[in-house]
Formats: C-alpha cells, sequence, structure tokens
C-alpha cells in the first residue's frame, strides 16, 4: 500500500471487522432500515466504536487514518448494504470532513476534527443552491464582514439544498461568496458554522426516491453571525479550490461504493438465478440469463480494477483530476445497469419492496447525480484533455 499512516496488516484487521459488521450486523437489518427511514441507534454505535465516522480523518486528529487507497477498500465493503450506513458518516469522513483536513488552520482542525473523528459531531457540507449545482460558482449565499478589521465578524446570508446529514448535523461547512470573482480568485470562501449559530435554519427532511435512511434538508443562513476564526484556511480565496479537491477526492470513494453494490446486487442475482425455477428448470440454466449475469460480472471487476488504479494515481499525486471523474462515471453508470439487471433477473418479484435488490435499484440512481453528475463528469474528462493538448500544441 502507498504511504499510509496505517500498516498494511493493521488495515487488514479494519477492513476484516468492517466486512463482519457489514455482512452479520447490517444486511440483516436492512428492511428495518428501510421501513423505519433510520439507522438504528445501536448501529450508529457500533460504527462509532470501530471508528467509521473517522476512518479518513489523520491520526493526529484523532481519526484511523485511512489513505485514499485504502478507503477505497472500506467503501467497497460499505457498498454491500444500505447505503444510509456509509451516509451517516460519508461526510465526516468525505466532503465535509477534508475540506477541514485539506485547508482548515491547526486551530480549527484541533476543534473540530476530533469530535468528527469520534462520532460527537457530525459536519455537513453546504455547497449547493438553488440554481448552483453542478455549477458552484454561481452560488448566491454572502458572507460579509461586519466591520473592516481583520478580526471582525461574518455575516452570512442564503439558501442550501440536498444538504446531507443536515437534520443530525453538529456543523455546517458553508460555501459563500465574499466578492464576485476577480483576478485574485472566484471569490467563494467556507466558514465552520455550529448548527445551533442564530439564525441558522434546517428545514423538514426531504421525501427522497432511495437511500433510506440517510436524511438531507434544505438549510438556510439568515444574517448568521460567526467570528473571523470561522472562515477556513484563514483565506477568501480557499473556498472554490477546497470544494473541488474535496468534491475529486470523494469521486474515487463513490466510485468505489458503486463497485460495492455491484457485487451484492451481482450476488443477489446470482443467488436467485441458482435456485429460482419455471417449469421445473432453475432461470439460471437459462443462457439469456447467464448473458446478464456475465454483464454484471464483467462490470464489477472492470469497476474494480479502475476503482483501485485510481485511488493509486490520487495517492501518488499523479491524476486528481481526470482518474477520479472517469472512475466515478464508468461505476456508478455500470452499478446502474447492473441493478436494472439484477431486477430483470429477478422477474416480478425485484420489483417488490422486501427484495434487496429493489432498494439497490432505487438506493444506486443517486451516485449519478450527486458530487457531480454524469455530465460534468464527462465535461471535466474531456475539457481537461483538449485543454492539455491545447498547451502543448502552442
Ligand atoms: C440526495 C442528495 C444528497 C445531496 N447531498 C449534498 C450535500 O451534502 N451537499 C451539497 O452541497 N450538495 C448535495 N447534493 C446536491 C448535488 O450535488 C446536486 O444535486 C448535483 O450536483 C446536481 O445539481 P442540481 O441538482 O442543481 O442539478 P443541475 O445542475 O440543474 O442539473 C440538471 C441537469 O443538467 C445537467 N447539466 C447541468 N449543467 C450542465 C452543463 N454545463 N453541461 C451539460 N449538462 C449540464 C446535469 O448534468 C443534469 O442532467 C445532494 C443531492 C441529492 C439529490
Amino acid at each position: 500500500m502507498t504511504t499510509s499512516e496505517v500498516s498494511d496488516e493493521d488495515f487488514q484487521e479494519i477492513l476484516a471487522q468492517t466486512r463482519h459488521f457489514v455482512r452479520t450486523a447490517v444486511v440483516p437489518r436492512e428492511q428495518e432500515i428501510l421501513a423505519d427511514d433510520r439507522v438504528p441507534d445501536d448501529l450508529r454505535e457500533q460504527a462509532k466504536k470501530m471508528g467509521l465516522f473517522g476512518y479518513a480523518i489523520p491520526q493526529e486528529w484523532g481519526g484511523l487514518g485511512l489513505n485514499l487507497a485504502q478507503d477505497v477498500e472500506l467503501a467497497m465493503e460499505l457498498g454491500y448494504t444500505s447505503l444510509a450506513l456509509r451516509s451517516m458518516f460519508g461526510t465526516n469522513n468525505g466532503i465535509a470532513g477534508q475540506v477541514l483536513v485539506g485547508f482548515g488552520t491547526d486551530e480549527q482542525k484541533s476543534r473540530w476534527l476530533e469530535p468528527m473523528a469520534t462520532g460527537d459531531v457530525v459536519a455537513s457540507f453546504a455547497l449547493t443552491e438553488p440554481g448552483a449545482g453542478s455549477n458552484p460558482s454561481g452560488l448566491r449565499t454572502k458572507a460579509v464582514r461586519d466591520g473592516s478589521e481583520d478580526d471582525a465578524d461574518w455575516i452570512i446570508n442564503g439558501q442550501k439544498r440536498f444538504i446531507t446529514n443536515a437534520p443530525t448535523a453538529n456543523l455546517f461547512v458553508v460555501f459563500a461568496r465574499t466578492r464576485p470573482a476577480d483576478d485574485k480568485g472566484a471569490g467563494i470562501a467556507v466558514f465552520l458554522v455550529p448548527a445551533d449559530t442564530d439564525g441558522v435554519v434546517v428545514g423538514a427532511k426531504d421525501a427522497k426516491m432511495g437511500q433510506e435512511g440517510a436524511w438531507t434538508s434544505d438549510v438556510s443562513f439568515d444574517d448568521v453571525r460567526v467570528p473571523a476564526s470561522a472562515l477556513i484556511g484563514g483565506s477568501e480565496d480557499i473556498g472554490y479550490r477546497a470544494a473541488m479537491t474535496s468534491l475529486a477526492r470523494g469521486r474515487v470513494h463513490i466510485a468505489a461504493l458503486a463497485v460495492g453494490t455491484a457485487q451484492r446486487a451481482l450476488d443477489e442475482s446470482v443467488a436467485y438465478a441458482a435456485t429460482a425455477t419455471q417449469g421445473g428448470t432453475p432461470i439460471g440454466n437459462f443462457q439469456l440469463v447467464q448473458a446478464m449475469i456475465a454483464d454484471q460480472q464483467t462490470g464489477v471487476l472492470a469497476g474494480r480494477a479502475l476503482v483501485r488504479d485510481t485511488a493509486k494515481l490520487w495517492v501518488s499525486g499523479e491524476d486528481r483530476r481526470i482518474a477520479p471523474s472517469a472512475a466515478k462515471l464508468f461505476c456508478t453508470e455500470m452499478v446502474g445497469q447492473v441493478a436494472d439487471l439484477a431486477v430483470q433477473i429477478h422477474g416480478g418479484s425485484g420489483y417488490m419492496r422486501e427484495v434487496p435488490v429493489e432498494r439497490i435499484y432505487r438506493d444506486v440512481r443517486l451516485l449519478r447525480l450527486y458530487e457531480g453528475t454524469s455530465e460534468i463528469q464527462r465535461l471535466i474528462i474531456g475539457g481537461n484533455l483538449v485543454k492539455a493538448a491545447q498547451r502543448e500544441s502552442k
């Protein structure tokens, strides 16, 4: 494994424990999570004890310190069950946590990362707004200094939507414009806003298509006053870069999650095909059913190889832009197809709520939408390749 705080031996232990937890404690309770739209408290407690709220937070700040090559192995295990489980600690380790890890001051890290790593604090990443999703540079949330001194408070006003974990969050990592974009930068800063600050209003839970147990909602900021020390990295120009870096890393993780879920859909399909019969013949004996299984297996193997390769390129620093987008694009589209085939293999049963592939079909639809839609991944890949060629030809 490339440079990590965690030895291969220790990591194999963490991976085995996670696999055991997912398969023996969470898989049997998927229907409960779905029906209650909630991850049960005892599973949350177990995840806390295992360090899962901070597996990607450095050890110095109380986390397990896994690097991205290790993160993707864990994500492939977590993807095997209700995606709500991963979502519960996904923002602490991923989009919100990595903004702090990568761009926070030591003071900000020591204040927040430790309670995030233990799961005592849930952090949410608040970037998306109505009219500013695929294009976050169009965001309209504003942060204005209350005075001219460097240590003056900031006043934040604006509206965010679809914010994962907002209903349970203790901390919002909020992106806001401090000035129009200019030669110095995008004019987007990022702030640490405790959820109990006056003027922070968390809306009702959204009613979603899938991922029951994972909650999102609107969050509005109405004259929210935060001290100068809430500005991440102490700089007004960090926000856009912090968001893009954190999202690019998150894309590799989401790709791995997709591979884990595709593996589950495949396993469910093979088990069903081997035993369910038509006219006394197991449906898995029909070659057209075998062809569907073959396409699923091929997708899983290709996705897994791509994810591992991409994570290595991230850790070594060789490619933190094109490969993450390619991995997310391929793996999230792949799991959509694999889940669709899984429903097809199950016939009418595949359309029934109590069957895991019905949940999977709905759960994975989100993966092609958030942390950059498939269209945005294509724009990043194609756009960067063409720009690089144009630079070289000059
Ligand atoms: C369940 C859920 C959880 C989420 N969690 C979070 C979170 O925690 N924090 C957060 O900040 N956000 C979160 N989001 C928001 C998510 O990242 C956005 O919904 C996503 O980026 C798409 O933005 P949009 O919804 O505004 O759609 P739009 O950007 O309006 O996209 C609509 C369609 O237009 C296409 N499109 C847009 N621009 C272009 C273009 N330039 N070229 C070609 N096609 C284009 C898109 O690909 C898409 O097909 C979440 C969303 C959901 C549904």
